[in-house]
């Protein structure tokens, strides 16, 4: 009888555990607003279903010109030329990003933790920070390409 009330107990707790996850996904998917009506299937898999595109195949990982990395969805302004560098990662790498314009969260995709960074104005994914980048912030923004649009800076006349 006491097992019996303990399985039960048991059962109860996870659907309550999963009725309170899944809206959860489902809300916090919801969130992600597709701003730029163009995006491929691909770019939406990975802004919007935190996806990783496959190493070494964004054209921008070897991009060397001078310019400015804008949020492919929305258009906001993330990344400058100057704090790119080469990790050797296969996926374009920043050590620097302008202010405030990632929010970040903690996921728990692989069996340790890694913190997951998403564009503060549409909350599109675009990658995962580790603190093995170069000096001077000694931060690596590992970006999915194809999540950014490279633009580049017209030179001064
Ligand atoms: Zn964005």
């Amino acid at each position: 009888m006491i097992k019996k009330k303990r399985n039960f107990l048991k059962i109860t707790g996870l659907s309550f555990l999963m009725a309170f996850l899944l809206p959860y996904k489902l809300l916090y998917s919801a969130t992600k607003k597709i701003i730029n009506p163009n995006l491929t299937n691909e770019q939406k898999k990975i802004m919007l279903e935190e996806g990783t595109e496959r190493a070494f195949t964004s054209p921008l990982n070897n991009e060397k010109r001078k310019g400015f990395f804008h949020c492919a969805n929305c258009g906001a302004k993330l990344f400058s030329s100057e704090a790119k560098f080469d990790s050797g990662t296969g996926w374009p790498s920043f050590f620097d990003t302008y202010p405030n314009v990632f929010e970040t969260t903690t996921d728990y995709k692989l069996i340790y933790p890694r913190t997951e960074y998403h564009c503060a104005t549409c909350d599109g994914h675009h990658g995962h920070l580790f603190d093995d980048g170069p000096e001077p912030t000694k931060k690596r923004y590992c970006n999915n390409g194809i999540a950014l649009k490279f633009v580049e800076e017209k030179l001064k006349s």
